[in-house]
């Protein structure tokens, strides 16, 4: 076993702590990885907070994780010590239901193993995530960061990026598509890069114009505000594909109105309450409405080559561990430069 240095939430209402525990030894197929770098999702704020029900404590976040491989199982073929790799949102899956096959392992029928707030395959064993210094995962769950990318501008794209690359992808951005990316945060931001970088033309609908100038410099070729009533006057029925990052309750029925015929609005920011939605918006123009988690391991290599390829990586704010409650504040108020990631050298 390793023992490893990291961060808990020992319950949903208390703020993350420092917390020892033990890794296993990397086995055949396992790689060990030194963390470097763990980027903030909102989503560890929900589930630390057990805004989405189910949480377990204590509670190691952190599913944006970048490091460097220090250890390689014997019958490890995909990496060897030294490699620069990341860990996303999970780290098994059941490997063999239809799903998994088709190399989508973030709908494995029998659940994916969470990279934390869950459970190994064992059915017992809890899963701690990256606010550590130290993870050990299957090789077949690891994924390779590309050497033009500077591990802490990498990190948040194993969440961030691939939930903006994934729908994007699957719903054809690219040249001559109009894509709406609503709420520039962590998720948003890579939005605004990837759909910029797949040639389509880019909208960002905040609820301000304070981060106009930013979202200009990220690749945004329009910027509205939606406090603004006549934004939805002005683009309605403007849109092929709407991608929604937000997970406050925002009115769905007014920004499905700003879609084109056949035009799609996907949901991957996830609001605690039901979102009532009206059949009218829908039917008048075929439109749809989707939803999108992450994706799996072969679309999130295929994501991490783009932006190699592209140069794109986070924009960050590089925040020492004991500065991650702070952090979590800052986030709720959407006070964040896009994305912060924790410098695991700084936990002791
Ligand atoms: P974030 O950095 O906090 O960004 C969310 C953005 O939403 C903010 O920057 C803000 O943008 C906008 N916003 C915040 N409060 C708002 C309000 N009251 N009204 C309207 N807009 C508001 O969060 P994130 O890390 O990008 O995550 C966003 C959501 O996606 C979370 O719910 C997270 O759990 C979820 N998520 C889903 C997946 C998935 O696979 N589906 C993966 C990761 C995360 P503006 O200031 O520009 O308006
Ligand atoms: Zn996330
Ligand atoms: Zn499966």
């Amino acid at each position: 076993m390793t023992h490893t240095l990291g961060y808990a939430a020992k319950s949903a209402t208390t703020p993350l702590v420092p917390f020892t525990f033990e890794r296993r030894e990397p086995g055949a197929h396992d790689v060990a990885i030194d963390i470097k770098f763990c980027g903030i999702c909102h989503s560890d704020i929900h589930q630390a907070r057990d805004e989405w029900g189910g949480a377990t404590f204590p509670m190691v976040p952190g599913h944006e994780i970048a490091g460097v491989v220090t250890r390689v199982g014997p019958k490890v073929t995909k990496y060897k010590v030294g490699d620069h790799v990341g860990v996303g949102c999970f780290v098994d899956s059941c490997r063999t239901c239809s799903s998994c096959k088709q190399g989508l392992e973030q709908f494995c029928q029998e659940g994916m193993t969470g990279t934390y707030n869950s459970l190994e395959r064992d059915g017992k064993t809890p899963t701690y995530g990256g606010y550590s210094n130290h993870i050990v995962a299957n090789e077949n769950y690891v994924l390779r960061i590309p050497a033009n990318i500077p591990l802490d501008k990498a990190a948040p794209l194993l969440c961030a990026g691939i939930t903006l690359y994934s729908p994007l992808r699957h719903w054809n951005c690219g040249p001559g598509k109009k894509v709406a990316i609503i709420g520039l945060g962590g998720l948003g931001h890579m939005g605004v890069k990837i759909a910029h970088a797949m040639g389509a033309e880019v909208t960002v609908l905040s609820q301000s114009l304070k981060k106009q100038a930013d979202g200009k410099k990220l690749g945004a070729d329009h910027y509205y505000a939606t406090s603004d009533e006549s934004t939805f006057k002005k683009l309605a029925g403007h849109f092929d594909l709407i991608i929604n990052t937000v997970s406050a309750d925002l009115d769905w029925n007014a920004y499905l109105g700003l879609l084109k015929v056949d035009g799609t609005m996907v949901v991957v920011g996830i609001p605690e309450k039901p979102t009532p939605v009206h059949a009218f918006p829908l039917v008048m123009g075929r439109r749809s409405l989707a939803g999108s988690l992450i994706g799996g391991i072969a679309e999130t290599q295929e994501m991490l080559d783009f932006c190699g390829k592209h140069n794109l990586g986070s924009d960050i704010e590089v925040i020492p561990i004991s500065k991650v409650n702070e952090a979590y504040e800052r986030v709720l108020k959407s006070d964040v430069r896009y994305r912060f990631v924790i410098d695991m050298a700084t936990i002791k």
